[in-house]
């Protein structure tokens, strides 16, 4: 097999199994076509979850609601109450949910009662596991008297739901109130109504009311809960010094009055996690690294949506650098996939190449001009301003008009809300112009993207014992709670001093995320739409960069908006001015360092928000009293290029 099909190889066999591969396995399977026996992983993130239900699926909304969203994660079994019939041999029937959540229900022969029933039911669940080749489960117990049969089992992480209306525990058979004590002291988490809070919160160290809901939105917002009280327990379990039971939260607390962390860092984007990084593994440092989203890797945070295709729910991120020290910093986390990035804009009809280039034009006019000619032919039309300020001025100055209307314009005024008159040069810079055919949408000397994912990435670079990780966790909330020597702060620079000076501004996005039932849907990863009277500004289709194979594809639309997450930091003059005046106010903080795109208000690419961590990582450990990261030199994407 030649390299290309071994990447789709490996690719497929990540997809289907859902593995964590380690580097070494990487490289035997693009080897070798296979990963050696022996080697699959034992250890990474949970990839099935069985859950014990004491009643039948379709008589438990409350399960159903949660864990049919969970099933868009991992492998979700729902092991249900023993039902007894005549039969004469024990079985397991099993069938699928339309949400993908496998429901297993034992029936069991009415002749069979106490200890040979509980046996009967031990070694359907064994084989039930030893069948589909569950590893490590995160186990739900919706019944401590699933114990009875479930105890030998080893998991991720142990859920005690009581949520439901479980009897008063004084009237409660003693059975039921063993299995209970039992279940009570091995959970890792404990999900109770308003009702029995108080009650449970005497018995157990990390009890959470976790409401229903009466609609989709709310389910919604419950489930996600759940899943980072869930990966918050993993997290803790991970860690060295935690002790067994209590909540994140308060083992967190614990901690930080007991000894207290070194460094809070605030953003688990690639700011944050490559200081908590380098910090715990080069200094040594304790690090408590939060975020109030419910994942790690920021905007670059990726994930496999409900059809099993890897997406990037914050837009495409496609990784660039011409820093070897960048590169072969990530290249400790993750193996790469060769990628260059080209992309098509969809101008008067036809698809020609961004950015702009012999085959664009020669494409667009129905010419065959040489280089040279091109040259000369932008140079005719190329209105060079007194001044080059603003982002008209850059590219009137080098195409002409025609062009800047046709490719620049309307994308610009959709993207920023502005017209590019009012925009620094430094935004429609980023894009050069070329007079070869080089199509590439980068010129950098490293283009690749990781090769499973960055969130495989961020695990393995947050993976120390040194880090913890509290996600859902605004910093405004955590601030007085924890004990720490000094902060690191990659939020928005205005939030953090509670907007004093008004506010920065920031574009937003909403994206359109669509899964078509078909193998391909555009010719590239990314196709642009200057014209002001589409909506969107551009298109991506997952698959072109990931190289993920599947029958269907997985496409979004970016719609900019005003409102929303902070995406982008707008450079204009008023803005800077601004913006200085909180950088002169960051300077004054003791303790604190303000890194990433957020909080030092930069249109930064990832490998530029890398560099500026590494850097400030050098101050910190070196120059200790330097608290705000110096800008790094610009990305040679945001130079002009010319060839
Ligand atoms: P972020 O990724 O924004 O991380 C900051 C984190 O801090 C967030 O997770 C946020 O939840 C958290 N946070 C903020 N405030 C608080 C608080 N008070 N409490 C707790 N947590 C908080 N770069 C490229 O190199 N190539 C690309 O192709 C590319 N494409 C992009 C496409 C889009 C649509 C966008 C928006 C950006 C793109 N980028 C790209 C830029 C890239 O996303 C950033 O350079 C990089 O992710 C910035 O990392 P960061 O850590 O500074 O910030
Ligand atoms: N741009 C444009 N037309 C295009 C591509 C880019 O006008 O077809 C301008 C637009 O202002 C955009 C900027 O160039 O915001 C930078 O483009 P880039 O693709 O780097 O933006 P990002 O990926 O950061 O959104």
């Amino acid at each position: 097999m030649d390299l290309n099909k071994r990447v789709r190889a490996l690719n497929e066999y990540v997809t289907q199994s859902g593995v964590t591969l380690m580097i070494a396995e990487i490289e035997d399977f693009l080897h070798n076509g296979a990963v050696s026996s022996g080697s699959a992983p034992q250890s990474g993130k949970p990839r099935a979850l069985i859950c014990f239900s004491r009643l039948q699926w379709q008589d438990n909304p409350r399960l159903r609601h949660l864990l049919s969203r969970c099933a868009e994660d991992m492998d979700v079994i729902v092991f249900e109450e023993v039902e007894y019939s005549d039969a004469r041999n024990a079985s397991l029937h099993c069938k699928g949910t339309a949400a993908g959540v496998l429901i297993a229900a034992p029936i069991l022969p009415a002749r069979l009662g106490g200890r040979e029933a509980e046996e009967c039911q031990r070694r359907l669940l064994d084989q039930l596991v030893a069948e589909r080749d569950i590893a490590n489960p995160i186990l739900w117990y919706d019944t401590p008297m699933s114990l009875a049969f479930s105890d030998h089992l080893k998991g991720a992480a142990i859920v005690y739901d009581c949520a439901g209306d479980l009897p008063e525990t004084s009237d409660a058979p003693s059975a039921l109130l063993v299995r209970e004590r039992q279940l009570l002291s091995r959970a890792d988490v404990v999900l109770t109504s308003e009702g029995g809070y108080e009650t449970r919160r005497q018995q157990h160290g990390n009890v959470h009311r976790v409401a229903g809901g009466v609609d989709a939105e709310q389910w919604g917002h419950a489930w996600l809960r759940v899943k980072g009280l869930i990966d918050g327990a993993i997290l803790a379990r991970t860690a060295p010094s935690a002790p067994p039971a209590p909540s994140t939260r308060s083992r967190v607390r614990e901690q930080s009055v007991r000894r207290g962390f070194d460094y809070l860092i605030v953003g688990a984007g690639f700011a944050g996690s490559v200081l908590a990084e380098r910090l715990a593994s080069q200094a040594g440092k304790r690090v408590l690294l939060i975020d109030r989203r419910s994942h790690a890797g920021g905007n670059a945070h990726d994930c496999h949506n409900d059809a099993g295709i890897l997406v990037h729910p914050y837009g495409p991120h496609i990784f660039h650098t011409n820093s070897r020290q960048v590169f072969d910093y990530l290249s400790q986390f993750t193996a790469w996939r060769p990628y260059e990035h080209r992309v098509l804009a969809t101008v008067d009809g036809k698809l020609v190449p961004i950015p702009i280039n012999l085959t664009t034009i020669n494409r667009l006019y129905g010419l065959s001009l040489t280089s040279d000619e091109m040259a000369a032919f932008l140079a005719e039309r190329a209105e060079k301003p007194d001044e080059v300020r603003t982002s008209e001025d850059v590219v009137i100055g080098t195409v002409g008009r025609e062009l800047y209307e046709k490719f620049f314009r309307g994308y610009t005024r959709k993207q920023w809300g502005i017209d590019p008159s009012q925009l620094d040069k430094a935004v429609t810079a980023r894009i050069p112009t070329r007079t070869n055919r080089d199509d590439r949408y980068f010129g950098d000397q490293f283009q690749a993207m990781p090769l499973l994912g960055y969130s495989r990435m961020f695990d393995r670079m947050l993976d120390h014992p040194n880090i913890k990780v509290l996600l859902n966790a605004d910093f405004q909330e955590v601030r007085d709670e924890i004990a720490y020597d000094e902060l690191i702060y990659t939020g928005p620079i205005d939030e953090y001093f509670d907007y004093r000076f008004g506010e920065l501004p920031y574009r937003s996005l909403r994206f359109q995320h669509v899964t078509l039932n078909q193998e391909r849907f555009q010719p590239c990863a990314v196709i642009n739409y200057p014209a002001e009277s589409v909506p969107y500004t551009r298109i991506t289709e997952y698959k072109h960069l990931t190289g993920q194979a599947h029958a269907s594809t997985s496409i979004s639309y970016e719609y900019p908006c005003s409102g929303g997450d902070p995406y982008y930091p707008v450079p204009r003059l008023e803005n800077a001015a601004l913006y200085r005046r909180y950088q002169a106010l960051a300077e004054k903080e003791g303790n604190v360092t303000f890194v990433g795109r957020l909080a030092t208000y930069r249109y930064y690419n990832m490998d530029q928000v890398v560099a500026q961590a590494l850097a400030a990582f050098d101050r910190l450990v070196g120059a200790k009293r330097t608290r705000l990261s110096a800008p790094m030199a610009m990305g040679s994407d945001e130079r002009r290029v010319r060839s």
